[in-house]
């Protein structure tokens, strides 16, 4: 990236510090302006206050198609709901959403002016690009995930193949169904507006559209109720339960469930987890242990490569039954019908379960035989799928 903005007159530093402190030596230097991307969760939102109280500061919406404000009720209040907002955002769409911004737009500073040694920032001229080490993340496995290497233009390219195919293989996790953009899209280094470019004549690509039109509904979701991020966001009580020992087991993948574990196992050795099985493990954690989504949240955050906070805890607030859904606040996941329907040969859950690949795969869907089975290495089942969901709906009191 550095090399890549020195050949348009510009660079890349990397600052470490409070942002005034280091605004202001910026702006001991001769920088006048900061423009930034746009950034909704509370600690953002208050950087930002802070930084525009002092500085010439432009936000850009470059992270996201709409602006909270586009996208309203006809009464002019956000919408709660996904499907209304969804109608009313493809209605919106026009060629400002897709338009291709230039530097030029922006008045970038030539960085012949900027002395980064006076700044305590990290300069990395002439240095090669280095593979990022996810041990030095915490994490158990490298190399990183080709969703982490490749270029945006590299994976768009590849699931442009796959494209007519994606409203049908999405939820199959053992296949390459899906863009595995998110990454890019949470970091920047791909617009939106780039996407949409390139879908806007295609109508193969709606239900993409639609997966990226969700992005915006819990951005703006959480611009609008800030409070989201820790409170949820129905009015509802939950006693949660004081699990340590499940909280961990379910961190581990160590719950005896094939495919729940293959998820957290997946989350632990990649950085990443297929969009269906972070909504069963999700599931799991509250729905059959009980357990807070805010603690699952928090851990998401801590290994997930694509976090972004909008869009990990409106998912989080979903699947808990908490958050901004049309449907009754109890949804459970079955994790086995789920494995049955979405795995059926076990090719995902065996590729981070090994120990498992001996057993046939209709076994790997079936409770009873799993918990009768003394299996070298792996658990039995830690709770009884149904009855544990019978019991975690008992502490759900809707006010
Ligand atoms: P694709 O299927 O190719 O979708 C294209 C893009 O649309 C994604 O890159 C993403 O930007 C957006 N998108 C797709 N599904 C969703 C969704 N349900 N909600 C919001 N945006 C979506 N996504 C994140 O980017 N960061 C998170 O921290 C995050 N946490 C999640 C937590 C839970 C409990 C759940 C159920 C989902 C979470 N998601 C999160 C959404 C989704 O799982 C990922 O965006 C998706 O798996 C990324 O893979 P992809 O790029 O191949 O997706």
């Amino acid at each position: 990236l550095k090399q890549a903005l020195r050949r348009e007159q510009s660079d890349l530093f990397i600052c470490y510090g409070d942002p005034i402190q280091v605004f202001e030596r910026l702006a001991q230097q001769g920088f006048r302006r900061i423009v930034a991307s746009v950034d909704y969760d509370r600690y953002a939102r208050k950087r930002d206050a802070a930084i525009a109280a002092r500085f010439q500061f432009v936000l850009l919406n470059d992270v996201y198609l709409f602006s909270p404000h586009d996208v309203l009720k006809p009464d002019g209040t956000p919408y709660r709901v996904f499907t209304p907002f969804y109608r009313t955002a493809l209605s919106r769409l026009t060629p400002e959403h897709y338009r291709c911004f230039s530097r030029g737009d922006f008045g970038f500073a030539s960085p012949g002016i900027f002395d980064p040694e006076s700044l305590n920032c990290v300069d990395e001229t002439g240095i090669e690009p280095k593979p990022l080490a996810l041990e030095s993340l915490g994490f158990t496995q490298a190399p990183l995930p080709e969703a982490a290497t490749a270029s945006p233009r590299q994976l768009w390219e590849k699931f442009l193949t796959r494209l007519e195919h994606y409203a049908q293989e999405r939820d199959f996790p053992a296949r390459a169904a899906t863009s595995h953009l998110s990454l890019h899209l949470r970091f920047g280094t791909l617009s939106p507006r780039f996407l949409l470019r390139e879908l806007r004549e295609s109508p193969e690509g709606a239900p993409f559209l639609r997966e990226l039109i969700w992005r915006e509904f819990f951005a703006q979701l959480l611009y609008h109720f800030p409070h989201t991020e820790t409170e949820h966001f129905q009015a509802i009580d939950v006693e949660w339960a004081d699990d340590d020992e499940g909280f961990d087991r379910w961190c581990r993948g160590e719950t005896g469930i094939p495919l729940v574990d293959a998820g957290m196992r997946e989350l632990n050795s990649t950085g990443l987890m297929h969009n269906r099985v972070r909504m069963v493990t999700a599931s799991f954690l509250v729905k059959n242990l009980g357990i807070d989504w805010r603690r699952g949240e928090s851990y998401f955050a801590k290994k997930l490569l694509d976090y972004d906070a909008a869009s990990n805890i409106g998912n989080w607030q979903w699947v808990a039954g908490t958050g901004a859904d049309a449907q009754p606040y109890f949804r459970v996941f079955n994790p086995f019908s789920q494995s049955k329907k979405f795995d059926p040969e076990g090719e995902y859950i065996v590729r981070f379960v090994p120990e498992l690949g001996f057993l046939p795969a209709k076994s790997l869907h079936q409770e009873e035989s799993l918990r009768q089975s003394l299996l070298p290495g792996y658990p039995p089942p830690m709770v009884d799928i149904k009855r544990s969901a019978e019991v975690a709906k008992l502490r759900y009191h809707p006010r």
